[in-house]
């Protein structure tokens, strides 16, 4: 096992209006390292007030200093915030890695890749441009200016911590925006010791704020608050809708990136020595605990038996332990009643009639006994009725299900309520070109799997979520248009008609 310092003893601090302080209630909740089943740190359990108060002070910095930076000054902080955020990457990952137990390399990747978005907004942030509208009106200018909302509540789940607050982060500041983040009760740590970065890149004070907490206690007042405009949320599309409609008695503007049943689909003209692992990639790699999880894998069925053989010999090497050891290839589940609700869909699987080709239980290995394991876990000839081919189960099982043609192939991988990803393993150039148009997702990758960057548009189709994050048009998300009109010609209005 590597050395694993336990933060326990330290309690941390929650970032409300540029101070470290404690929740007004002094009251701390313990975070888990899902690798030893221990609690390893201290975390502020904020309530109603510390709220309130996070939220007051994001509405006074927004109405103050931030306001009248100039854009450029503003993407200048972010570029600073970047730097800092790449000097302390290394750290950064290892927080992530103890908290929600996900590989370090996985980990590392993200934090080393956060900087790029920061760089990436903070370069728009002086490219927010409005428009000269031709107005069909003589004598009158019409412009707009695009401005920032006001204060965004940003609600992340645990599975990547810093990278999913990052999409949300960096377009509403670039944007003028300032926020109140929290982070999941379960992955905060990273969050906190993130939070330390924001003054050192020089934010004025209020910018940014971190509550940390339990949802059910806090998330619904940091959804309904009056002074809060917008609401950038990811997570289950349970609690999504809860949000959604907690927001919209507010008319509040929402994203919403929610959850997934995404298909890989496997043809027989498929480059098998990259299909494989693409397949096992798309499920086991971050212990199936990813939006964009490929938990169906779909298999031509001239190919089935060859595919679902190969896929389980190669999933049977990878390798379980300790997610802070960089070969380590499967790293535990982040929660406790997350497994148990992983371990429940494998029974349901059984009991449906799925084919249990591979796992299925808790590894029977002493040395891992303490982490929160489930072994990659295969049913074959899953039928698409089944729950296991409809519900997300955010944990290392795959569903092989087979098809005969590209319109089966369609047919199977849209019925589902879920739209965020899809993937497809083909050589067929034409078929790389016709399938992607007719699957209902955001995102769809031929011949790879579960890439993303600041550059390109992220979301869902469906009931997978409202919004797209990523990409120049993300800082739309974050702004709304003013037309201001002027009467150039100083004409004398006619008081009772419409001009
Ligand atoms: P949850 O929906 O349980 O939680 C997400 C966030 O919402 C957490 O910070 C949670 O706090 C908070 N929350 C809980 N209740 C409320 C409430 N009533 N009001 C406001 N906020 C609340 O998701 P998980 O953390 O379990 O994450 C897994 C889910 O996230 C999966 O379904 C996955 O598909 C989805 N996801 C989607 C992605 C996408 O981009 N589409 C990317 C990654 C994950 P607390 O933790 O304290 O309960």
């Amino acid at each position: 096992m590597t050395t694993r310092p336990p933060l326990a003893t330290e309690k941390l601090s929650m970032l409300i209006d540029g101070r470290s302080v404690a929740a007004q209630s002094g009251d701390f909740f313990e975070s888990f390292d899902p690798f030893t089943g221990k609690a390893w740190a201290l975390v502020p359990r904020a309530g109603v007030a510390d709220v309130d108060a996070a939220v007051h002070a994001a509405a006074t910095a927004f109405r103050g200093e931030w306001r009248t930076m100039t854009a450029s000054a503003r993407g200048q902080i972010m570029m600073r915030f970047a730097d800092l955020v790449a000097e302390e990457a290394e750290k950064l990952a290892v927080l992530e890695t103890r908290d929600n137990g996900k590989l370090i390399n996985e980990m590392r990747m993200q934090c080393k890749y956060i900087p790029q978005w920061f760089r990436f907004f903070g370069g728009l942030a002086d490219k927010i441009e409005g428009r000269v509208i031709p107005i069909d009106k003589p004598g009158v200018f019409n412009y707009t200016r695009r401005e920032p909302l006001g204060v965004v509540a940003a609600i992340t789940p645990w599975n990547s911590p810093l990278m999913l607050a990052t999409w949300k982060l960096a377009p509403a500041l670039a944007a003028g925006n300032t926020i109140v983040w929290k982070p999941s009760e379960f992955s905060s740590v990273s969050a906190l010791f993130f939070g330390l970065l924001f003054e050192k890149a020089g934010f004025p004070k209020g910018v940014v704020n971190i509550v940390t907490g339990f949802g059910n206690e806090i998330g619904d007042c940091l959804v309904t608050h009056p002074d809060v405009a917008k609401v950038a949320f990811t997570g289950g599309d349970a609690t999504g809708r809860r949000v959604y409609q907690s927001a919209a008695g507010g008319l509040k503007k929402v994203t919403l990136e929610l959850g997934g049943k995404s298909a890989n689909i496997v043809f027989a003209d498929a480059k098998m020595e990259a299909a494989i692992p693409g397949l096992v990639s798309g499920i086991f790699a971050a212990t199936g605990q990813t939006c964009i999880a490929g938990s169906r894998a779909l298999v031509q069925r001239s190919v089935y038996d060859e595919v679902t053989e190969k896929l389980v010999a190669f999933a049977k090497t990878a390798r379980i332990g300790d997610p802070l050891d960089p070969e380590t290839q499967v790293g535990p589940i982040t929660t406790l009643p997350q497994r148990a609700k992983v371990l429940d869909y494998i029974g349901v699987a059984n009991a449906e009639g799925a084919a249990q080709l591979l796992g299925g239980r808790i590894p029977d290995d002493a040395s891992i006994a303490d982490g929160w394991f489930v072994e990659p876990t295969i049913f074959g000839n899953v039928k698409q009725s089944m729950r296991i081919a409809q519900e997300e189960v955010f944990g290392p099982v795959l569903s092989v299900i087979p098809f005969e043609d590209e319109d089966e192939a369609v047919a199977i991988a849209n019925d589902t309520i879920y739209g965020l990803a899809a993937g497809m393993w083909t050589q067929d150039l034409g078929r790389a070109i016709r399938l992607p148009e007719r699957l209902e997702a955001g995102s769809v990758w031929v011949n790879m799997y579960r890439a993303t960057s600041y550059l390109s548009p992220f979301g869902g189709y469906k009931q997978s979520g409202i919004g797209r994050e990523n990409g120049q048009t993300a800082i739309y998300e974050y702004l709304q248009e003013k037309s201001i009109w002027i009467d150039a010609g100083n004409s004398i209005p006619a008081p009772f008609v419409q001009r």
